[in-house]
């Protein structure tokens, strides 16, 4: 026979409480971001010092980096890039050929 004691759970479940942790440099509170932005663990970051994360969080950014989420946020990040470069060739094309239509060979700023 099998029994389940209900009332005997821990306080695991409990949603984190946000907290704002001072850089261990300059002792100014640090902004909370999401590691990569994909990857659910989030990090410190100082405006001057860069990244801090806890050690706990450390094997959760690794098997992150493990499971080629770094690749796949740069994969995304490669695709931006591409759709901006384009759009930038795009309208340089259209500068140049408004340049050539006034019939002028320089620019007014
Ligand atoms: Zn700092």
């Amino acid at each position: 026979m099998l029994g389940f004691i209900g009332s005997y759970v821990h306080s695991d479940t409990e949603p984190a409480k946000i907290s704002y942790v001072p850089c261990p440099d300059c002792k100014q509170l640090m902004n909370r971001s999401n590691f990569s932005r994909s990857s659910g663990v989030i990090i410190d970051r100082c405006k001057q010092h860069g990244v801090w994360f806890d050690a706990a969080e450390l094997p959760k950014i690794l098997e992150f980096v493990d499971n080629g989420g770094l690749a796949r946020q740069r994969e995304k990040e490669k695709i931006e890039l591409e759709d901006e470069r384009s759009r930038l060739r795009e309208e340089r094309r259209r500068l140049d050929m408004q340049a050539r239509r006034s019939g002028g060979d320089h620019w007014d700023d």
